[in-house]
């Protein structure tokens, strides 16, 4: 009996190390992403420092690989300030032959009341409000990129639209649990979305909005080292979970 849970605990350890996430730093390099204006006072003088979604959405992922690691086998689709296109990204995603692809992103809207965190899954919607978010998103598609259609589409969605929904639920919730009260952060939910990247990669798959850089207090909450911290933490247990709830291979003996 002994040895029959031990074999169990090792081949369940073996089975989650074989689980593949990737994860993805939105932008990079020439694409800035959403820009922030911070104006500081250094040594008397007002001066105005400007903070790009590319940093922070590195800093994160960066931060989230490490925690993942200790449980999945993680890749980040890139590690420094470089350009990635979108197709390459998802390309990568067949080279490391990932289970899961999470990109991530923090938001911009030309109202600077707009405020929050959200979630998105690949799906069909008529929502105008995610368009915005799509329109901003899919903007660094260019090139070869462009060959991705309706057709190409319609197949990732039914492929991967179920578990990509799970999976947003999932981390969602950790992350509301996590960050809405503790951050006065508003929850605006876990929503379907047409962004190429997801759509690309063919795979289960979330793109996680961290919050508004437009918004000239939220900036200064999800910029800081303890919300990064926070949040990373959130979408770990939430990928466990979803782990948890997906079907095993049986212990070989
Ligand atoms: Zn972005």
């Amino acid at each position: 009996m002994k040895k029959f849970i031990l074999s169990f605990i090792f081949c369940f350890a073996i089975d989650a190390k074989a689980f593949v996430v990737l994860v993805d730093p939105g932008h990079g390099g020439k694409e800035l992403g959403a820009v922030s204006y911070i104006v500081k006072k250094i040594n008397g003088k007002k001066e105005t420092i400007k903070i790009y979604e590319k940093d922070l959405a590195l800093k994160l992922g960066k931060l989230i690989k490490e925690k993942l690691s200790e449980h999945f086998t993680v890749y980040l689709t890139r590690s420094f300030d470089s350009t990635v296109g979108l197709q390459e990204r998802a390309d990568l995603a067949d080279t490391v032959k990932a289970d899961l692809f999470i990109s991530i992103h923090f938001n911009s809207s030309k109202n600077r009341k707009s405020h929050g965190f959200e979630t998105f899954y690949l799906d069909n919607h008529d929502d105008q409000a995610v368009q915005k978010v799509e329109r901003i998103e899919n903007k660094s598609l260019d090139g070869a990129d462009k060959i991705i259609n309706q057709i190409l589409i319609d197949l990732a969605v039914k492929k991967t639209a179920k578990q990509s929904r799970t999976v947003a639920t999932s981390i969602h919730q950790e992350i509301k649990k996590a960050v809405e009260k503790r951050f006065r952060i508003k929850d605006r939910g876990v929503k379907p979305s047409l962004f190429y990247v997801l759509a690309l990669s063919k795979r289960p798959g979330i793109l996680l909005e961290a919050g508004f850089m437009s918004n000239p207090s939220e900036v200064f909450q999800i910029k800081s080292d303890n919300y990064l911290e926070v949040y990373a933490e959130a979408v770990v247990k939430g990928v466990k979970q979803y782990y948890d709830s997906q079907p095993k291979r049986l212990p070989l003996f």
